[in-house]
């Protein structure tokens, strides 16, 4: 790093991160006219270890953002999941959802951001918060080529990175759950038509050896799949068994879908992986001049690992809410953030927290799915729940499950 006395900007806003969460945020700022940075540390278009599964939450937010026909052209289109649970039986969930691989995914988001007005720097490294008295105001970065150090004072930081490391939240004061909540590594497989084409949904399995957790085949855009898994470790005894190549070597062995793909496949990549904090649990939503929005705040859901939806939810909620305190720049933006999270989202995490602890059982899971086929209640609920168009809570409470077991 150089050793001399940093360079210094001025913004309103510093979004550090440019994810789904940071992008959606900067976006949201500068179409209300306030000046805002956005700062990554990587060079884009840059890769991240994902499923690229755009499940409805994730495709009405990117509607709700207006981007989605920059999105929807780029990814394939699917018409829904099919779950597969422990002892094979199949639930096909319909409702609206497409492929994109992050790679190009992050840097539409992060375009559409740029040219609404926000100021791109990367690779730019946030290091630690400044801080005056107990108020943040800005950070600190290290900016390559040189790693130069700049001061970005700033009216309000939204911290929308540290998902994968706590390094971040920590520094900032908000890291609450030092371990993650889960694994996952997926690698990418050339699969050429006509194998490809006869693909038009996302497939996932509950298979007994990956609870609590599942694998999945999601075939993307150019005939290249996505497939991998995922292992909720905090539900999960700490006995080695948590490797997840050779996980996912058993599942591209045992599961039907991952066989056939594997088998038509012409190339393959490397793995890649990464931890995901969900549950909205692990870190604090805010400080005083500081709001956590994305994986950093734990918005990935418990059960399906998905979360580029709450991501973007999360960052467009933090950037409404200090575009309607833009005038009071000392406003208490952050109790206003953690309340709307807590009201708008709360209870949503709690029944996929809920959820996945009775899925853990996959005698639980085998007989659900069995009920989805045979009962109204239980197939509409899951539906609704995928579409979110239903409260989790409708199945996934000890009310919900009981009506579910009942029949
Ligand atoms: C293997 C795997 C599969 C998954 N599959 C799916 C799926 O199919 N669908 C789905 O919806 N979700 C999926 N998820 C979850 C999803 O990836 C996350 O919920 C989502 O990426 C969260 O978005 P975010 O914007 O909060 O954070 P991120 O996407 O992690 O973005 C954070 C950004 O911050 C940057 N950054 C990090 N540190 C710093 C720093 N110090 N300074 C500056 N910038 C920094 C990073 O470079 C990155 O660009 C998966 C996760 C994994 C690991």
């Amino acid at each position: 790093m150089r050793d001399r006395s940093p360079d210094r900007l001025e913004t309103d806003v510093l979004v550090i991160g440019a994810g789904p969460a940071g992008s959606a945020g900067a976006l949201t700022l500068a179409r209300h006219g306030l000046r805002v940075i956005l700062a990554d540390r990587a060079r884009f278009p840059r890769d991240k270890a994902c499923g690229d599964a755009l499940i409805p939450d994730a495709l009405a937010a990117l509607a709700r953002l207006g981007i989605e026909q920059q999105v929807l052209p780029r990814a394939r289109r699917l018409a829904g999941l099919v779950i597969t649970a422990p002892g094979g039986r199949r639930v096909q969930l319909r409702g609206p959802c497409a492929a994109l691989p992050r790679r190009l995914l992050d840097d539409v988001l992060r375009q559409a951001a740029v040219d609404a007005g926000a100021r791109w720097m990367s690779p730019a490294r946030a290091i630690g918060p400044i801080e005056v008295g107990d108020r943040i105001c800005g950070a600190m970065l290290s900016v390559t080529p040189d790693e130069t150090l700049l001061r970005v004072r700033a009216n309000w930081t939204i911290l929308a990175a540290g998902g994968a490391s706590i390094r971040l939240l920590q520094a900032f004061g908000v890291l609450r759950r030092p371990t993650p909540s889960a694994m996952a590594v997926r690698f990418y497989a050339h699969v050429p038509p006509p194998l490809s084409d006869t693909f038009d949904e996302l497939h996932i399995s509950f298979a007994r050896d990956l609870s609590p957790g599942y694998g999945w085949v999601f075939p993307g855009p150019g005939h290249v799949f996505n497939l991998g898994v995922g292992v909720f470790g905090d539900a999960r005894p700490a006995d080695g068994r948590l490797n997840l190549r050779v996980l996912l070597d058993r599942f591209c062995r045992t599961f039907p879908p991952a066989r056939a793909v594997l088998g038509a496949s012409t190339s393959v990549t490397p793995l890649a992986g990464a931890p995901l904090r969900t549950g909205l649990a692990g870190a604090q939503l805010g400080r005083p001049g500081l709001l956590v929005a994305g994986e950093a705040a734990g918005t990935t859901y418990p059960l399906t690992g998905e979360g580029i939806g709450m991501a973007l939810a999360t960052g467009m909620a933090a950037a409404e809410t200090i575009a309607q305190a833009a005038g009071d720049p000392d406003g208490a933006c952050d109790q206003a953030y953690a309340r709307h999270v807590e009201s708008d989202f709360a209870a949503r995490f709690q029944a996929y927290s809920l959820a996945q602890r009775y899925m853990a059982y996959p005698v639980v899971a085998d007989y659900l799915a069995w009920r989805a086929r045979t009962d109204g209640f239980v197939r509409r609920s899951l539906e609704a729940l995928f579409n979110e168009a239903a409260d989790a809570r409708v199945l996934f409470s000890p009310a919900g499950l009981v009506r579910a077991l009942r029949g």
